[in-house]
């Protein structure tokens, strides 16, 4: 309250906000813990998966415990900001965001936090966004740096309102890129301090636009950063494209169309395919090189067979497609967008 740009009213405003983060790894952890800590009054949090001992050198709301125990992320997430501040209401959800679940998770919320692992699930919080007119801030990190945006739609209506629209995520990456062709967390490596400069941006962006700064004062650019190297460069966000088919055509291909609807379970099989989001070949050395560290790999042109840890077996088709040794869609999605991407 003692900043001028916050003052009494701007922390009555984030009292009263909702914010929905979806993803509870290291992004959506660190977002998770800032706005807790400063009174944003209801924070909506959903993850699919349990903490793992490998998460707690980045994702900061989780201890020991809760690997050994292999505690839902939500739940353990929820338990630790509830202790941090006893006054807000936290309310989690142990769920696959998808386009099934994804609007009622967001009901109500007036802001969407992207603590996401894939991007495929981000595309579909694009499309409601832009549908529903809810602002996101966007948040991506790996290696030594990350990316951050505010995704702040011409649409965007109720409580928050700004005068200069940025484009959506379509009008900036009009298509995700084909599976397996960028690096992920748990292939290449991330740096803690990396994720906890994103997160510090997402966090501050958010109480930006909860505290309703609008024109100059609220900040619409992409920014990259990597606090390993000291390197950080601002793009200037497009404003919504004619062209974008979601933004200016109104087409919603991930959350009404079925696009990213990518995983079934092979009945007596013991497994689930999983259908890369966009249909592409994917170069089979190039990710046997990539898992080379995680387990036994065999591979030829058609076909890469890996044994992951727990005894998982992952198999991936030249046309992008995986089995996955498990009997949970949701298990398959996760190991899917951590090991191919
Ligand atoms: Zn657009």
């Amino acid at each position: 309250m003692l900043l001028d740009d916050i003052g009494p009213e701007g922390q009555q405003a984030i009292g009263q906000a909702r914010v929905l983060i979806v993803g509870l790894g290291a992004l959506g952890c660190g977002v998770a813990d800032w706005l807790a800590r400063a009174g944003v009054g209801h924070l909506r949090i959903a993850d699919r998966d349990i903490v793992e001992h490998t998460n707690l050198q980045r994702q900061v709301l989780y201890c020991h415990a809760d690997a050994q125990d292999s505690r839902p992320k939500a739940i353990a997430a929820a338990r630790r900001l509830t202790e941090v501040n006893p006054d807000i209401e936290v309310d989690p959800h142990v769920t696959d965001v998808t386009a099934a679940t994804v609007e009622s998770l967001a009901a109500g919320c007036d802001l969407i936090i992207d603590g996401l692992d894939n991007l495929d699930t981000r595309y579909l919080i694009n499309d409601l966004c832009v549908r529903e007119g809810l602002p996101w801030i966007y948040g991506g990190a790996v290696g030594t740096g990350g990316l951050v945006m505010p995704l702040l739609g011409p649409h965007c209506g109720g409580r928050i309102r700004w005068d200069t629209p940025t484009g959506c995520l379509r009008c900036v990456f009009p298509d995700p890129p084909p599976p397996g062709t960028l690096p992920t967390c748990d292939t290449a490596g991330v740096l803690g301090p990396a994720v906890g400069a994103v997160t510090s941006h997402q966090a501050a962006l958010a109480m930006s636009i909860l505290v309703g700064r609008t024109g100059d004062a609220l900040d619409r650019t992409m920014h990259a950063i990597d606090p390993w190297s000291g390197e950080s460069r601002r793009m200037a966000l497009p404003g919504p494209r004619d062209a974008c088919p979601c933004c200016s055509g109104g087409t919603f291909d991930w959350l009404e169309g079925g696009r990213g609807d990518h995983a079934t379970v092979l009945c007596g099989r013991g497994a689930v395919q999983v259908h890369p989001p966009t249909p592409g070949t994917i170069d089979l050395a190039l990710l046997a090189d990539r898992l080379q560290s995680h387990g036994q790999i065999q591979h030829d042109e058609h076909v890469l067979r890996c044994t992951l840890p727990d005894d998982i077996s992952l198999t991936v088709f030249a046309d992008g497609r995986a089995l996955i040794s498990t009997d949970d869609t949701a298990v398959a999605r996760t190991l899917y967008d951590r090991y191919i991407g």
